[in-house]
């Protein structure tokens, strides 16, 4: 457990205010992360990382000479909201375009992949690529889906010792792309982790077993064993990531023996020795080990094993690997020291400029905040129960997430109100608060949802049941474009979309808001307890797809919470 904190919901950030002190020669704050401290040519490609909290090292502690520009750092185990990528990748831009690198879940993929759009409209060259090294996540040909974990560390040092040696930016890409190509790990746990604040954690493993394949957000593994001496574990690892060694180089290998947290260094010594034995039986050279944490998971017991298949000790992968490095938390060669950047201005938050909006659209603006505060109430009021949902296959994050995303869409809508803002500007307001205070899958989502929402209601007076219908039609348009689900893969969606047709039937008999929304709402709660029998097709909870039939997806209850408690407001 983490037993050290004050209040448990402030602990990312006052962790990274002591990690930005202690270590401010190498990185200094910036709004949603950290950049180096110290400068970089102009021109360079800037490769930029980021992810939640938790993991440290990863991703802060990444971030220096030879690795990362610049992190954004997410809360406990959720993904950096778009908004906290676009404003590190602006405080990093050194105008030579920017790689934007982070381990492959569906949250970091969506806000990663919002913010590099974003980053496009504003004139900056943005790539994402996303690691997917965890062997144990998805089937040989289907590498696309696995998980990324301790390979993150591999592919942000060949893209940033790339970026380093002056490549341009596809030439950064194209070596983080082929560094992830040749890179495999498999991890197990011995015990689960618990968030901060939290008196149980995410999972548990009975004593004298462990998880085969866990992932580093505590995701469950694909099976639990007797626990194995060193020796056998070592065999069992270095046999799995061998069967998946590429033909074309396969005697020269860069390893990382990484621990995930509460596994001692002297224990995964010996299991180094173990493993370095069986691949000089193998006939593979080992070049340049690290043993050490390097990717964690809180106070999670366990250990991963990562191969990067290099080829000839002179071709490019061998030599961007041996390249010097100086982060704060991964050290490597001699870096000559570089002048220090004056401290980054954080921006200043935006004007909030009074606009007056006509009386009939702020009665729709008031009525948005009451909804919003009572989703909020709701939601609370159901935290723990989500996020126990949400660990049943997922990271167990949901119940924080949404209360985190719907309360800072609460404050930024009633703020809107007094200023003078009309439904829709509300409405937008709520959504990019949402969106950036909440991070993870369903805070982007429900961002984009929201958006969609208040720009089709605009700023007129209150809708009927046909232009609401229109209007929730439009935001569960929008989920479903960014999120690619369709009915059946058991997420929000299998909510929404019922809603939203129980919406419009209530329309079509000619049925007054209020009674329309309450009858949806109903039909939403039961789509969404009705997934339970579902099997998951998208999202973190879909390597675990057997364990999560018979519970109901999270976000599709938390869905069905939330239009319950608009439904009480009408
Ligand atoms: P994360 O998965 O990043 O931890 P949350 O735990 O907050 O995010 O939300 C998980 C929920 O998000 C799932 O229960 C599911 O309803 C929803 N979700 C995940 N992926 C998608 C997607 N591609 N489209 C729609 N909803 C999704
Ligand atoms: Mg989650």
């Amino acid at each position: 457990m983490t037993r050290l904190h004050n209040d448990p919901k402030l602990f990312s950030l006052q962790m990274l205010e002591g990690f930005v002190d202690v270590h401010s020669d190498r990185v200094q704050p910036a709004p949603g992360g950290v950049v180096r401290a110290t400068q970089s040519p102009a021109g360079k490609v800037s490769v930029v990382i980021g992810g939640g909290s938790g993991h440290y090292p990863a991703f802060a502690g990444l971030v220096g000479h030879g690795i990362a520009d610049a992190a954004a750092v997410g809360d406990l185990f959720a993904s950096p909201s778009a908004e906290q990528i676009v404003t590190v990748s602006r405080a990093a831009d050194q105008g030579g375009g920017i790689l934007l690198a982070f381990g492959n879940y569906a949250g970091d993929v969506l806000n990663f992949g919002l913010a590099a759009q974003r980053l496009a409209r504003e004139g900056a060259d943005a790539r994402i690529v996303a690691v997917t090294d965890d062997l144990a996540s998805a089937p040989r040909g289907q590498e696309d889906q696995r998980r990324g974990i301790a390979g993150d560390l591999v592919v942000f040092k060949l893209a940033g010792a790339a970026a380093e040696a002056g490549y341009d930016l596809d030439g950064v890409e194209r070596i983080a792309r082929l560094a992830n190509d040749r890179t495999r790990s498999l991890g197990v746990a011995f015990t689960g982790c618990t968030l901060p604040g939290s008196d149980r954690p995410l999972f548990e493993i009975p004593a004298g077993q462990m998880g085969l394949g866990m992932g580093i957000h505590g995701e469950p593994g694909i099976r639990e064993q007797p626990l194995p001496s060193a020796d056998e574990l070592a065999e069992l690892l270095v046999a799995r990531l061998l069967a998946e060694r590429p033909a074309e180089v396969a005697d020269r290998v860069a390893v990382i023996l990484n621990g995930l947290g509460a596994t001692k260094y002297e224990e995964l010594f010996v299991l180094w020795t173990s493993v370095a034995r069986r691949l000089v039986a193998a006939g593979v050279t080992v070049v340049e080990p690290e043993v050490g944490e390097l990717v964690t998971s809180l106070e999670m017991a366990g250990c991963s094993l990562t191969f990067c298949w290099l080829g000839a000790a002179s071709d490019e992968l061998s030599v961007l690997w041996a390249a010097p490095a100086d982060t704060p938390a991964y050290r490597k060669g001699m870096v000559a020291s570089a002048a220090r950047k004056t401290l980054v201005q954080t921006r200043t938050a935006a004007v909030e400029t009074t606009v007056r909006a006509s009386e009939a659209s702020r009665r729709v603006a008031a009525l948005v905040v009451l909804g919003l505060g009572a989703m909020s109430r709701a939601l609370l009021l159901d935290e723990d129960e989500l996020g126990r949902l949400d660990a049943v296959a997922g990271d167990g994050d949901h119940g924080r997430g949404m209360v985190r995303g719907c309360t800072a869409a609460t404050e930024a809508a009633r703020r809107a109100l007094a200023r003078g803002a009309g439904g829709g500007a509300v409405l937008t307001a709520a959504a990019d608060a949402w969106a950036d205070r909440a991070g993870g899958t369903s805070g982007a989502l429900w961002g984009a949802g929201l958006a969609a929402f208040g720009r089709e209601l605009r700023e007129q007076g209150l809708p009927t049941t046909d232009e609401l219908t229109r209007a929730v039609a439009a935001a569960v348009n929008a989920i479903q474009s960014l999120g690619k689900a369709s009915l059946g893969d058991k997420t929000m969606v299998d909510a929404a979309v019922p809603f939203v047709e129980a919406l419009s039937a209530a329309a079509a008999e000619g049925m007054q808001p209020p009674a329309a929304w309450s009858v949806a709402a109903d039909e939403a709660t039961a789509a969404a307890g009705a997934t339970a029998q579902m099997s998951p097709r998208l999202g973190r909870a879909r390597p675990l797809a057997a364990r999560s039939v018979g519970s109901p997806d999270p976000g599709a209850i938390s869905f069905g919470v939330c239009m319950r408690a608009i439904a009480a407001v009408l």
